[in-house]
């Protein structure tokens, strides 16, 4: 029965993520899974993460992706500890990839741990990697509609960014309707306005993840 299989699956990743939440609570690594759609600023939003606390914090980054290795090569002139997961096609990271990937990286070394996960709304949200926080992020020439396609990613991450806010003039993405669509979701996760490109919100980002690092 399908169901059974998938519950299988998930149940295998259980155990993988349990063993890599150990292994990353041994080493005092926060960790931060970042989910969105592919183009909405993942790698950029790591980008200007590493500018602003490399030198406060040791940053790691596992980045992955269905094929290639170009976020990796873009996020490597900010940090030595990256790793790149292909993932031969699926369309999510799960908790294995990411144990392999933890034994590539210094972890004695490590305060903090960026997932990129693969560009992708649905099945990310269901494997849970072992980390601390997860994040969506949401982009404005995606369209305002994106809490109302994809209802649980908003409702099972603990902040959510939207970003591209410097696109809002040009469109006619409907900011209250995306933010009233979010909060029925869940009114629990914070909502942060980004713009990676002009640096808007880029400062409270910064403080909420010291925040929560220091919570830990
Ligand atoms: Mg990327
Ligand atoms: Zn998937």
């Amino acid at each position: 029965m399908e169901i059974r299989v998938v519950e299988n699956v998930l149940a295998y990743n259980k155990e993988h993520a349990q063993d890599n939440r150990a292994l990353l609570k041994k080493n005092n690594i926060f960790v931060i899974n970042l989910l969105s759609s592919p183009g909405a600023g993942k790698t950029s939003l790591i980008i200007e993460t590493l500018k602003n606390l490399k030198q406060k914090y040791s940053i790691g980054v596992i980045e992955g992706d269905i094929a290639s290795t170009c976020d990796a090569e873009k996020i490597k002139g900010f940090t030595d500890a990256v790793v790149q997961i292909n993932t031969g096609g699926s369309c999510h990271l799960n908790a294995s990839m990411i144990k392999n990937a933890l034994q590539k990286l210094n972890l004695a070394s490590l305060d903090l741990l960026f997932i990129e996960n693969v560009g992708n709304l649905i099945c990310p949200v269901n494997f849970d990697l072992g980390q601390d926080i997860t994040a969506v992020l949401s982009s404005v020439n995606e369209g305002d509609d994106k809490p109302v396609k994809y209802p649980p990613v908003f409702i099972k991450s603990d902040l959510i960014l939207l970003n591209k806010v410097d696109m809002l003039k040009y469109g006619d993405f409907d900011k209250d309707f995306f933010l009233k669509k979010v909060d029925a979701l869940n009114n629990q996760a914070e909502v942060l306005e980004i713009s990676c490109k002009e640096g808007t919100g880029i400062n409270a980002w910064i403080h909420w993840i010291v925040a929560q690092m220091n919570k830990t």
